[in-house]
């Protein structure tokens, strides 16, 4: 076997699909955000703005995240010195959990390494025990979710995106006996668009079906506290368990989920993902402690960023770029090939200083690559208008076009 050979084709293949990665390098400068400082393929750093980040309010340099994080890591040191079992658990991750619990009006939160694994332990581990279950899962479901489902080793059943009559299609023809469990994420955040939370929870009565909702992309930017798209709905409570991130909205790192505590506690004990990890440092706790109480009772985030997506989105459509019609923060603009896509991103970077990373395969469907921008409080309008402007004439110059 060739080894290196067949390496290099993987590498090869992905080149000539013009969906080859490649990660920028840059920083951010505290208190600056989103301009930042490019170091790729130039004599010394460039200034770019940043239109991609998940960081969506900017709390990852917020200074009361900032200073809870200095004082933590001033106070109790960097790591946490293991597993929850053994030596890692203390008292800020204790807090935490009954903040996120708090926030989504349920009796009990668990903590992992990151949103991607919390999902992948949690599905995988429910599937597990119940035994026989079925998992309905929305087609559009995030990695760490199928990953989750195919480790369950349970029957799948897929869904069309959003769709209710083929979901209840499913569920009809399922054993009414088996336990059942539906899959599926809040904000979507490829295409911007939400999910039926309480008709999917309609569903789930009649068919006594639990619930499992992705709620990465709302937490903190949605609902009066933070608590998402379930918080702003009222729904949260007819949600068997929710599941977030700390590293995107909240600014820093982490994943969680909040459910019943026999639930988490089940979670708690059989998850290999939750059991045999270091648990997060004290001072990432920290950070994200103060950011969830801070969006707890600030709105201004939540609005800022909700006025800059409205803004951004106009200016799109007025100018007749493809925009997407999405109902949330999420801005994506239809390109539909990858490599005019990563064309697009590169001039976007080299000539404007713009920032935006490509969509492609397997993020989303082949076919439907597209740029998306995360605008937020810190996106000036005149950001807005300038960056409307630079894709107006790279439209042109890649000879695509504009609706009239
Ligand atoms: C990013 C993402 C995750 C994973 O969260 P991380 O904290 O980044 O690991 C899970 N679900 C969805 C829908 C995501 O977009």
């Amino acid at each position: 076997m060739d080894y290196q050979r067949v390496f290099n084709q993987a590498i090869d293949r992905l080149h000539a699909e013009g969906r080859y990665r490649v990660f920028i390098d840059i920083l951010r400068t505290k208190g600056m955000f989103p301009n930042a400082r490019c170091f790729a393929g130039h004599n010394g750093p460039k200034p770019i703005t940043v239109w991609c980040s998940n960081d969506y309010l900017a709390m990852g340099q917020h200074p009361k995240v900032v200073e809870a994080m200095e004082e933590a890591l001033h106070n109790v040191g960097a790591g946490s010195g293991g597993t929850r079992n053994i030596g890692g658990n203390t008292h800020y991750h204790i807090d935490l959990e009954a903040e996120l619990a708090d926030l989504h009006g349920k009796e009990a939160a668990l903590l992992f390494t990151s949103g991607y694994i919390s999902n992948e332990a949690t599905l995988a581990t429910l599937g597990k025990i119940l035994p026989g279950c079925i998992i309905f899962s929305d087609e559009l479901n995030h990695a760490s979710m199928i990953a989750g489902i195919r480790n369950s080793g349970c029957e799948k059943q897929v869904w069309r995106h959003n769709d209710l009559a083929h979901l209840e299609e499913l569920l009809a023809a399922a054993d009414p006996e088996a336990p059942k469990l539906i899959a599926f994420e809040s904000v979507y955040s490829m295409d911007g668009d939400i999910g039926p939370i309480s008709e999917i929870c309609d569903l789930a009565d009649k068919y006594n079906a639990l619930t499992y909702c992705d709620e990465v992309h709302a937490v903190g930017m949605y609902g009066p506290r933070g608590g998402g798209i379930t918080d702003r709905d009222g729904v949260a409570d007819r949600v068997t368990i929710i599941e977030g991130t700390l590293g995107k909205a909240f600014g820093v790192m982490g994943g969680y989920i909040a459910a019943d505590s026999v639930i988490v506690d089940v979670i708690r004990s059989y998850a290999p993902g939750f059991i045999f990890t270091t648990s997060l440092s004290p001072v990432l706790v920290a950070g994200v402690l103060a950011s969830v109480r801070h969006l707890k009772q600030s709105n201004v985030e939540r609005e800022g960023q909700q006025a800059a997506a409205a803004y951004l989105k106009d200016c799109f459509a007025k100018a007749g770029l493809p925009v997407m019609p999405s109902v949330t923060h999420i801005v994506p603009l239809m390109v539909g090939d990858p490599v005019k896509a990563k064309k697009i991103s590169d001039v976007l970077l080299a000539e404007y200083g713009v920032y935006v990373q490509p969509i492609n395969f397997p993020t989303v469907p082949r076919g439907t690559e597209r740029l998306r921008f995360t605008p937020g409080p810190q996106h000036s309008e005149e950001m807005m208008r300038d960056l409307t402007a630079a894709l107006v004439e790279i439209w042109g110059r890649l000879e695509m076009k504009l609706a009239a």
